[in-house]
C-alpha cells in the first residue's frame, strides 16, 4: 500500500500550497515508481469553526498511524495544533536549514540550520491570569536541553563542525544558564567547535554576517524568531522548510503562517511547503532504507533550483507566476528529469 502519509491542509494559503506541492509529488511518484497512500486530516481555524474543535482525535490517531505527516500553517489556532502535535509525539527537534536558492534577490548569502528546542520553553504554553497580572513560566531542563544539543553536534559534524549556542543567559540567569551549561556540555562529546552568543547579538550578526554561524543552537521561542529572520535574509518566508523530530514521529511544514493577506489569491509561493516534503522525504529514506526516497528528494530539490532558475517565482521573491503554475511547471520538469 506504499507510505501512508497524513497531510494537514491548514488555514489561509495551506490549501493552495498543498495542492501545488500534491501536484509534483505525483510526478515523484510515476519516476520512481512510488505510492504515498495521502490521506487528508482536518485541524486549524477552519476546522474549529466547523467541527468546534481545532485538532480533532481523528487527526491525531491519523498522525499515530503514519509513516510521516506533513502540514501547511493554521491560523490562530496554532497553538492548539501545531504546538499540541509537537507536545503529544514528542517532536523535541525543530529542524530550520536557511540557504540561498538561486535567482532570489536576499539580504546576504546565507547557509545555516537552525535546530530549535521545540518540547518547552514559553512555549509550554504554561499561562495564567492573577486579577491584573499574566504570568507565563519559561521551563528549561536539562534533559531537553541535552537530547536538543546532541542533534546539533550530530546536523554540525556533517557540515562545517561549528555550533553557536544561542540563548540569554546575562539576563534569565537560570533558564538560559542551564541551557548554556549543559548545551556546551554535551557538545564536548562532538568533533564540533562551540561558540556562544547572546540573541539580541545573535539576531544582529545573523543580517550583518550570516557566514559566522553554521549550525546555531537554541531555545523554543529564540529560535522561532530567529528563523523567521533567517529565512528573510534568504529571500523570503516563502522559501522556508521545517522539519519537527521525535524519537520515532516527524512532522514537516513550512516556517511560514497561514498569511491571511494573500489567501485565495493563487499567489502564495509554495516552494517552503515542496521544499517540507523534500525534508520528509529525506527523514523517511533513513527511516525505512529506501535509496527511492532519498533520489526523489534529490530530484525535487534539483526541480526547485531549475524552476528558480527559469524564472517560476512567485511575487513574494519578484516573480509573476501563480502558485498553481509552480505545482504544473515542477511536475512538467521531473517527468522530463
Ligand atoms: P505565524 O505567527 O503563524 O508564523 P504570521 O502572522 O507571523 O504567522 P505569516 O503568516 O508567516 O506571519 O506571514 C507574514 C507575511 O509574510 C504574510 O502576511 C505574507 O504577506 C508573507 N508570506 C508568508 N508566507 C508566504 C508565502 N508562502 N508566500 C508569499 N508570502 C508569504
Amino acid at each position: 500500500m506504499g507510505y501512508k502519509i497524513a497531510w494537514i491542509k491548514g488555514d489561509g494559503i495551506g490549501p493552495e500550497i498543498s495542492d501545488a506541492t500534491l501536484h509534483v509529488i505525483e510526478a515523484l511518484e510515476l519516476k520512481y515508481n512510488l505510492n504515498f497512500n495521502i490521506v487528508f486530516y482536518e485541524a486549524g481555524d477552519t476546522c474549529l469553526s466547523k467541527m468546534g474543535v481545532a485538532l480533532p482525535s481523528e487527526t491525531i490517531e491519523g498522525f499515530k498511524n503514519s509513516d510521516a505527516a506533513i502540514k501547511g500553517p493554521v491560523g490562530e489556532t496554532s497553538m492548539d495544533v501545531t504546538v499540541k502535535l509537537r507536545q503529544l509525539f514528542d517532536l523535541y527537534a525543530n529542524i530550520r536549514p536557511v540557504k540561498n536558492y538561486p535567482n532570489i534577490e536576499c539580504v546576504k548569502s546565507i547557509d545555516v540550520v537552525i535546530v530549535r528546542e521545540n518540547s518547552e520553553d514559553l512555549y509550554k504554553g504554561l499561562e495564567f491570569e492573577l486579577e491584573n497580572l499574566a504570568i507565563a513560566l519559561r521551563i528549561i531542563s536539562e534533559h531537553a536541553t541535552r537530547r536538543i544539543a546532541r542533534v546539533a553536534g550530530e546536523i554540525a559534524a556533517k557540515r562545517k563542525g561549528i555550533v553557536t549556542v544561542v540563548h540569554k543567559s546575562n539576563v534569565l540567569r537560570k533558564t538560559c544558564g542551564l541551557f548554556s551549561k549543559v548545551a556546551k556540555e554535551e557538545l564536548s562529546n562532538y568533533p564540533v567547535k562551540v561558540n556562544e552568543i547572546y540573541v539580541d547579538a545573535a539576531s544582529a550578526i545573523l543580517i550583518k554576517n550570516p557566514d559566522r554561524f553554521d549550525v546555531i543552537l537554541t531555545t523554543n521561542m529564540f529560535g522561532d524568531i530567529l528563523s523567521d529572520e533567517a529565512a528573510q535574509i534568504a529571500g523570503s518566508l516563502g522559501i522556508g522548510p521545517s522539519a519537527n523530530i521525535g524519537e520515532s514521529k516527524a512532522l514537516f511544514e513550512p516556517i511560514h503562517g497561514a498569511a491571511p493577506d494573500i489567501a485565495g489569491k493563487n499567489i502564495a509561493n509554495p516552494y517552503a511547503m515542496i521544499l517540507s516534503f523534500k525534508m520528509l522525504l529525506d527523514w523517511l529514506s533513513d527511516k525505512k532504507y529506501d535509496k527511492r526516497l532519498k533520489e526523489a528528494a534529490s530530484t525535487l530539490e534539483s526541480a526547485v533550483i531549475k524552476a528558480l532558475n527559469m524564472g517560476y517565482k512567485t511575487p513574494d521573491i519578484g516573480g509573476d507566476k501563480k502558485t498553481n503554475e509552480i505545482g504544473h511547471f515542477l511536475h512538467k520538469l521531473i517527468k522530463n528529469l
